[in-house]
């Protein structure tokens, strides 16, 4: 089946890690009854507190690698050295067939593909962090990274930054409240076209 010809919406939140982007998100799905949350695939183990089917389709590298053959994926990166995240097609007409518009937390770069399969059919939000500094203390106090983990996420977010104009909407994060009624208006705009 090709999803692009079915003129179905979906919505994007992209962000480097630790924009703000999950609280967004959880926001904008308690405030629009007619959106839902697109579960992704991941081969990341699940964090204290996350559930199989709910945050992530977690899955091992070998049955990931055999939806990619299978062409099950719109689109799937390797967000994280070794750690792939994909958004399943199966995701998406599940969410349509219940008469909603999906929205995807996906990375930077799976959200320029999604962007070039759906065009005009999807709506981008690029969340931006008030600063890199920001960024880092944020990602600190959550404490869910190793020194490592941490490093490699700031400088994606530093990567990231720069494709920000790609996408049809920038939302500074500097204040969170201000931040996630930007996002509903121009999403609530967008619902109704
Ligand atoms: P985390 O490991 O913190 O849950 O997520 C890491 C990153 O992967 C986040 O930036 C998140 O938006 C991204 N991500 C989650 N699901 C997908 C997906 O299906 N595709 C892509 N490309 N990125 C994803």
């Amino acid at each position: 089946m090709n999803l692009m010809k079915q003129h179905h919406k979906l919505i994007i939140i992209t962000a480097p890690s630790g924009a703000g982007k999950t609280s967004i998100t959880h926001y904008l799905l308690n405030c629009f009854p007619e959106l839902s949350f697109s579960i992704s695939a991941a081969t990341r183990s699940p964090r204290k507190g996350e559930k199989d089917g709910v945050d992530y389709h977690f899955m091992t590298l070998e049955d990931f690698n055999q939806k990619i053959r299978e062409n099950e994926f719109v689109e799937w990166e390797m967000v994280y050295e070794g750690k792939y995240y994909g958004t399943l097609k199966s995701e998406l007409q599940r969410i349509w067939k219940r008469h909603q518009t999906p929205v995807l937390d996906i990375d930077v770069k799976g959200a320029i593909h999604v962007q070039q399969q759906f065009g005009k059919d999807c709506l981008s939000l690029f969340i931006q962090p008030p600063s890199l500094e920001i960024l880092q203390k944020r990602l600190e106090s959550r404490g869910t990274e190793t020194a490592d983990s941490l490093q490699d996420r700031i400088s994606k977010a530093s990567y990231e930054m720069s494709f920000k104009q790609h996408f049809n909407e920038i939302i500074v994060n500097d204040d969170l409240d201000r931040a996630c009624s930007e996002a509903a208006r121009v999403i609530g705009k967008f619902l109704q076209s």
